[in-house]
């Protein structure tokens, strides 16, 4: 670890030049400077845990145990599994030959990219830039962070602590807004990953464009829960409940409404109500476990949906604190306002469908979500959503749990993004996969 703190980044050019002339000694696609860079920011993240914390309530409120576990923990366990696989994920491939070709060797190899761009969002801010960098890390590339300026207390931590503990001239924190973060995009990189709305996704992928850089953009959308009859509804409920409102529903993959087939609509009501009880008490706005609204924005967008169907629990809220209580809405129609928006926080619309036909052609008549929910104890269902529907994921029966899990690709289809990451489709997405064939003369 390095002792110096050297002064903030702030000239793109610059920066970018800094990590294009460390890129070219070749050092960072040593397989041993990789996995230091992945200990000592696993390092930084135990050493700093306190501090870390501190921010996070700072910047959106969040309780202790739930920001350890989404955003400290989940980033130490992504660099525990890829640690533990690098060197099986770096071994060169041996390929298959056609005979016409033998005798001759083949093998696939991946290698570094080069110089890559995270930009990140505030909703989970410290997970959504350090995870991205983990898979930029292991793949032996340059990398530069941009944390969002909407959670300014995470994103001056990780500037203050990334070059105390990482190669300074291999990775790189710009902080800053749109200028910032637009002057970067002049810059050529070898791969930018964004995280956040598809509308600055199209700005991050035009500017990319100019220098054929590839993107990865991981983006958002609405994402239902169906609900079909014969289900535990208690037990749905209860699921459905953690997912949603984890981080005062400010989660990309949070279940975003619940899509109710025939008589569950009505019946899910009271086990919702009860499941949000349980999980928060009588008074979510004491509980220590409950974010709040990153913004008055957001807390204003957010709170003029509330309108849209009848209270089932919840719907206080206070716009000093930016509290908004954990609220079900029932008798949701298409057409209202809280469902032709993600809704990005804690309000639960319930939408009936007669049918699973309904259902599927509800899903299939939107953008494709970056997840579809399912609670079902039927394997008819389960195969007519898997095959005649289109999401970034599919989980049947615990919404948001895929995301956990490092062998599962993370990442949107249509509107909902393109590339995939965590464990080992980190490493494809941040490493150029090189066709290697050796033919011996004579
Ligand atoms: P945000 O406002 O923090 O923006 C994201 C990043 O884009 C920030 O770093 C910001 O500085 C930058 N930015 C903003 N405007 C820009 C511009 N004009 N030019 C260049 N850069 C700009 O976050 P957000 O977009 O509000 O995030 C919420 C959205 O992100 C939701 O739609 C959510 O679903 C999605 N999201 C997706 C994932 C995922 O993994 N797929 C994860 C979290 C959030």
């Amino acid at each position: 670890m390095a002792s110096h703190s050297p002064a903030p980044d702030r000239d793109a050019a610059a920066v970018v030049g800094r990590l294009r002339r460390t890129f070219a000694t070749r050092r960072t696609a040593a397989p041993d400077w990789r996995r230091g860079q992945l200990t000592a920011l696993r390092s930084l993240l135990t050493d700093h845990s306190d501090e870390l914390l501190t921010a996070l309530a700072t910047d959106l409120g969040k309780g202790p145990g739930e920001a350890y576990r989404t955003e400290i923990g989940f980033t130490v366990h992504e660099i525990d599994h890829t640690l533990a696989r690098l060197d099986d994920w770096l071994a060169p491939r041996p390929a298959e030959l056609p005979d016409r070709l033998l005798p001759a060797t083949a093998q696939v190899v991946r290698e570094p990219l080069g110089v890559v761009l995270v930009i990140a969002p505030w909703n989970y801010p410290l997970q959504l830039a350090l995870a991205p960098l983990v898979g930029a890390l292991a793949a032996g590339n340059c990398a530069v962070v941009k944390p969002s300026e909407l959670a300014p207390a995470t994103s001056a931590a990780m500037a203050r602590l990334l070059p105390r503990y990482l190669d300074g001239d291999a990775v790189a924190v710009v902080e800053g807004a749109v200028p910032e973060t637009t002057a970067l995009l002049a810059e050529r990189f070898d791969h930018i990953f964004y995280t956040g709305n598809g509308t600055v996704g199209r700005i991050v992928m035009t500017a990319a464009a100019r220098h054929l850089t590839p993107v990865t953009l991981e983006l958002g959308g609405k994402s239902p829960v169906v609900l079909d009859p014969g289900t535990d509804l208690a037990a749905a409920a209860r699921r459905i409940v953690t997912g949603k409102f984890l981080n005062a529903g400010q989660t990309c993959v949070a279940p975003d409404y619940v899509l109710a087939i025939g008589d569950t609509a009505h019946a899910i009501e009271p086990h919702l109500a009860e499941a949000v009880r349980e999980a928060y008490g009588a008074d979510p706005a004491g509980a220590d476990e409950y974010g709040r609204i990153v913004n008055e924005r957001h807390f204003d967008r957010v709170t003029a949906l509330l309108g849209s169907g009848r209270t089932v629990i919840g719907g206080a809220h206070d716009r000093a604190t930016r509290y908004l209580a954990p609220t079900v809405l029932a008798d949701v129609t298409p057409d209202s306002p809280v469902m032709q928006e993600e809704i990005f926080g804690p309000v639960l619309p319930i939408v009936p469908v007669p049918d699973l036909d309904a259902a599927i052609a509800f899903i299939n008549g939107r953008d494709k979500p970056l997840a579809l929910y399912a609670f079902t104890a039927s394997d008819a269902t389960k195969h007519r959503l898997l095959t005649e529907t289109s999401s970034g994921a599919l989980t049947f029966g615990l919404p948001v749990a895929h995301l956990t899990a490092p062998g599962l690709p993370f990442g949107g289809v249509g509107e909902s993004g393109m590339g995939r990451y965590h464990g080992e489709y980190s490493l494809d997405t941040f490493s150029h996969t090189k066709a290697v064939l050796d033919k011996p003369l004579g």
